[in-house]
């Protein structure tokens, strides 16, 4: 098991519980989930100071692991955040605290906080990171969205800019991403397109995006301001193994509009056809032919590609 090295002596410890109650791992310790909390004085809440990942696991198959591990710590080190476990204590913990919650298929949250401080913005005063791990189910979309594609609509506020708060930090900073959401619901849409400053397509609140036209993949270059998406990387390696040419391409809503198809990635919503933007029907208004192969190889892969576990 992974200790955690800044509190070492309390590793391990389990606090008694029922045992339907869901374990978190907080700083070493698997506490339930009633009882996992954190500091007012730490600086991810006090300032989203902090970083954290998204993972899924797939029939005890911890997915793309290593991508999430090597993310992470390139988030980390480009606040000049230390982490305070290596990416095998990371993996050990994450493997432990699905196995204590008994999860085959599961969500799992990886967060870490700049840690306690005082309620200045120095950072230099937060001696101890802080980390937890949180392993639930999630389902974000209805079974018919995969069916029958969903619809987004482009919102009023932009995406970050990345010579500010880069979006390909996947920081606790994302209240971008919930300005955008709160948009999009305020329209009864689920899901909101976000443009960069320059009006081009950056991604999507919690989601990258692709269009398929004239049967070449496309999809928007991270620089633009998106996350480097790994369910977006899965996509366009399944691509050139499958002989269907994908580019990154600097596109717009017109773009979008006339496209043969539409679909968004992401770890939790995974492959997801769009149908219709802003109004406009994209193709024939179903789920194209392209995004279904996809959404197909996908599943296939996310049974092989990841690291295995036992419960
Ligand atoms: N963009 C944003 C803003 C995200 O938060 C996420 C993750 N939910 C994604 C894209 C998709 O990234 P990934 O495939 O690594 O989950």
């Amino acid at each position: 098991m992974a200790v955690h090295r800044n509190s070492s002596s309390k590793a391990k410890k389990t606090t008694p519980t029922s045992p339907s109650e869901l374990q978190v791992y907080l700083n070493g310790e698997f506490v339930p989930k009633s009882e996992a909390k954190i500091s007012v004085f730490d600086h991810g809440l006090l300032y989203g100071d902090g970083v954290f990942e998204g993972i899924r696991s797939y029939n005890c198959l911890v997915f793309k692991l290593k991508e999430h591990m090597v993310r992470l710590q390139e988030s980390a080190h480009t606040i000049m955040l230390e982490l305070p476990l290596s990416a095998e204590e990371l993996t050990e913990a994450i493997v432990e605290t699905l196995k204590r919650n008994k999860l085959r298929d599961a969500y799992i949250r990886v967060v870490v906080t700049r840690g306690v401080g005082d309620l200045g913005l120095d950072p230099a005063n937060c001696k101890t990171p802080g980390v937890f791990i949180i392993t639930d189910t999630i389902i974000l979309y209805p079974e018919s969205y995969y069916r029958n594609g969903m619809e987004i609509i482009t919102v009023p506020t932009v995406r970050n800019l990345p010579e500010a708060v880069n979006p390909a930090l996947k920081t606790l900073n994302y209240l971008n991403n919930i300005m955008a959401k709160i948009e999009a619901k305020n329209s009864n849409y689920r899901e909101a397109l976000m443009l960069n400053h320059q009006g081009y397509v950056a991604e999507c609140t919690g989601d990258n995006i692709f269009i398929v036209k004239n049967g070449i993949l496309l999809t928007p270059p991270t620089y633009l301001g998106a996350l480097r998406g790994i369910t977006r990387q899965a996509i366009m390696d399944l691509a050139l193994r499958n002989d269907l040419p994908c580019q990154e391409r600097v596109l717009t809503r017109h773009d979008l509009y006339n496209a043969d198809e539409t679909f968004l990635t992401g770890t939790a919503a995974e492959v997801i056809p769009v149908v219709k933007i802003d109004g406009r029907k994209i193709g024939i208004g179903k789920p194209g032919k392209i995004t279904r192969k996809l959404m197909s190889s996908f599943r296939d892969l996310t049974k092989r590609d990841g690291v295995r576990y036992t419960l």
